[in-house]
């Protein structure tokens, strides 16, 4: 099929000519958040103790000694930290990884609850002494995750990512092109709403669990919407199968990858915009090399069938209808489209 080569150059892998025709009718964009949007390396900026005992430290320490057993992007940044600061990390037993949610574990027969403040509400931990912290950072867009020992709130992390440098860009060009964006994250209502402020996003879904993304684009398509979904993680595979279009960041894991119809090889957001155009682009060149093949033969045949079109020329023009056909496709690899 036509234009499965022709975003290499720029950095868009297109697994399969379809996804070029599903791209140009295009009514609303989901963005993951977290590694789509953002880059994706978490970073530790406070650490919060609610009490005297246990001390900032020892919160971190604790986080950390259970977080070490998890793979989620939150906890290598909890257990990064706490090696930044020597932090001695403590034996663990009863590990449970709660997905989407946060970690659980045993720390000297003690339960150690890591996670975001939703999971511990769902414990039955209410978080009263460090509410305002929690809602500052929040608002800051950063995400606040809360632990717990022995059933009670001993300290807040708060953790930052930053926001990849075109997203914010990626946003208002699809909105003038009068496209939808929305986000989509595991993440808490305000830290979610924050950020998308920030870039200027139109619609958010926030606590979403991991199995529930794909039943969000569902209910979209459903409104008779057309969805692309832009995602990167293990957790956006369903989703980008569901979408109309699926497009997985190249920098992501490689089951997102799998599951996108375009994978975006550097996971620059703008490159979404240059996605769409050049299905657009495609599919307007096919239209135009239609036109320009039957015209040549509707006009050139009759007239050689008369006996009025020398055959050399008639020979030159079969080839010329050729030439200009593949000229006109070859364009498409040189237009800029941003
Ligand atoms: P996203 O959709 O942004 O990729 P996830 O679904 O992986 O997020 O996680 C959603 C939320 O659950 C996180 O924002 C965090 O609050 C909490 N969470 C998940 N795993 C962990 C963990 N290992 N440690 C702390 N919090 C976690
Ligand atoms: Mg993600």
């Amino acid at each position: 099929m036509v234009g499965t080569g022709l975003g290499a150059r720029r950095g868009i892998l297109i697994k399969n000519g379809e996804a070029l025709e599903r791209g140009k009718k295009i009514d609303v964009v989901v963005f993951d958040k977290t590694g789509t949007l953002t880059e994706g390396k978490p970073k530790v900026v406070d650490v919060i103790a609610c009490r005297a005992d246990p001390n900032a430290d020892e919160v971190l320490s604790l986080a950390a000694s259970i977080e070490r057993l998890s793979e989620h992007p939150l906890a290598h940044a909890v257990v990064l930290a706490a090696r930044d600061k020597n932090l001695p990390l403590k034996e663990v037993s009863d590990f449970v990884n709660l997905a989407g949610k946060g970690v659980r574990g045993t720390i000297g027969n003690v339960a150690v609850l890591v996670g975001s403040v939703r999971l511990l509400l769902e414990y039955g931990i209410p978080l009263i002494h460090c509410l305002e912290r929690v809602e500052k950072h929040e608002a800051e867009a950063k995400t606040v995750i809360g632990v717990a020992h022995d059933h009670e709130v001993v300290g807040m992390i708060a953790v930052a990512d930053t926001v990849k440098e075109d997203a914010k860009e990626a946003i208002e060009r699809l909105r003038a092109q009068g496209i939808e964006t929305a986000m989509i994250t595991g993440d808490n209502r305000a830290t979610a709403e924050a950020l998308a402020e920030q870039v200027g996003i139109d619609m958010v879904f926030a606590e979403v669990l991991p199995q529930q993304k794909a039943e969000h684009v569902r209910k979209l398509q459903e409104e008779g919407k057309r969805v692309a979904f832009v995602g990167d993680g293990i957790n956006d595979a369903p989703a980008l199968v569901q979408a109309d279009l699926g497009i997985a960041i190249g920098t992501g894991t490689d089951i997102a990858i799998e599951a996108g119809n375009i994978v975006l090889v550097k996971g620059h957001p703008l490159k979404v915009i240059e996605a769409l155009a050049l299905s657009r682009m495609t599919f307007r060149t096919i239209k135009q090399n239609m036109f320009w093949a039957f015209f040549y033969n509707v006009a050139a045949i009759p007239l050689a069938a008369l006996g009025l079109l020398n055959p050399m020329v008639a020979a030159a023009a079969m080839a010329g209808s050729s030439l200009s056909v593949v000229g006109n496709s070859l364009r498409i690899k040189r237009r800029k489209l941003l």
